[in-house]
């Protein structure tokens, strides 16, 4: 079993709310200097990006998760990671006809670029991203399920577009793989122990959308191997595998 230090939520410059700095080497670069060993890749309602980022983390020797920040219909954001390219990108085809069709006034809500390996930029996405889809929390869990991915709730200790800022609690049955609290102090006692009592580990993750977002590492998971399944058993704390956090 070895630990590694991971940050599985960031933004590329394809989040139109992400810094037009985010691209591959910038990220991975800032993410190497810190000493984190396993990324994710979450852009707002897409994943257009990931592929260059897992790319680009494969020649840094940086393990990038391909994932997405989704925004449900509650605008409740959910986390999602994948394991396989293929498998965020089903997810990216199914969440596009669940996405309102709206343009990006990139005036208001910023620009979305899709880049190349090298940060180039190929192609700017018109279709507005920042918005909430028509899924439900419970119908986005039970499809990423299916697709083979995990779902986290996302930045649950800050009150806008997380689930407990919506609902005041973890809802019973609700089968998240985990949570995520950001790496900002106080904790909330109450959180901290329903999220204990729900059997969870929680990541915390630097959201991060500028390079100077990243945080040095404040998270760790001990897997015998970095994959899904792996991290996926050190959520739940099972069989061995755990998550250490700094705060
Ligand atoms: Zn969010
Ligand atoms: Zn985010």
């Amino acid at each position: 079993m070895k630990e590694w230090a991971l940050d599985l939520h960031l933004h590329t410059l394809l989040s139109p709310c992400a810094d037009n700095s985010m691209t591959p080497a910038v990220v991975l670069g800032r993410a190497q200097e810190l000493g984190l060993e396993i990324l994710a890749i979450t852009d707002h309602n897409t994943a257009e990006n990931a592929a260059v980022f897992v790319d680009k983390g494969k020649e840094m020797g940086i393990k990038v998760f391909p994932g997405m920040e989704l925004q449900t219909r509650e605008d409740v954001h959910l986390v999602c990671l994948f394991e396989q390219l293929e498998q965020v990108e089903q997810w990216q085809e199914i969440v596009y006809k669940k996405l309102p069709s709206l343009e990006n006034k990139k005036e208001i809500f910023g620009e979305q670029w899709v880049v190349d390996h090298d940060g180039q930029k190929i192609r700017e996405v018109q279709r507005l991203l920042l918005v909430g889809t028509e899924f439900s929390v419970e119908e986005a869990v039970e499809i990423v399920h299916k697709l083979g991915g995990l779902c986290l709730a996302a930045h649950i200790d800050r009150q806008a577009f997380s689930l407990w800022g919506h609902l005041g609690c973890l809802p019973q049955g609700l089968p998240l793989d985990g949570v995520e609290l950001t790496p900002h102090l106080p904790r909330h006692p109450e959180q901290l122990a329903q999220v204990r009592k729900e059997g969870f580990a929680y990541v915390v993750s630097s959201d991060a959308h500028y390079p100077d977002g990243l945080y040095p590492p404040q998270c760790f998971a001990s897997l015998e191997e970095v994959s899904l399944a792996e991290l996926r058993l050190a959520l739940k704390n099972q069989e061995g595998r755990s998550i250490r956090t700094l705060r």
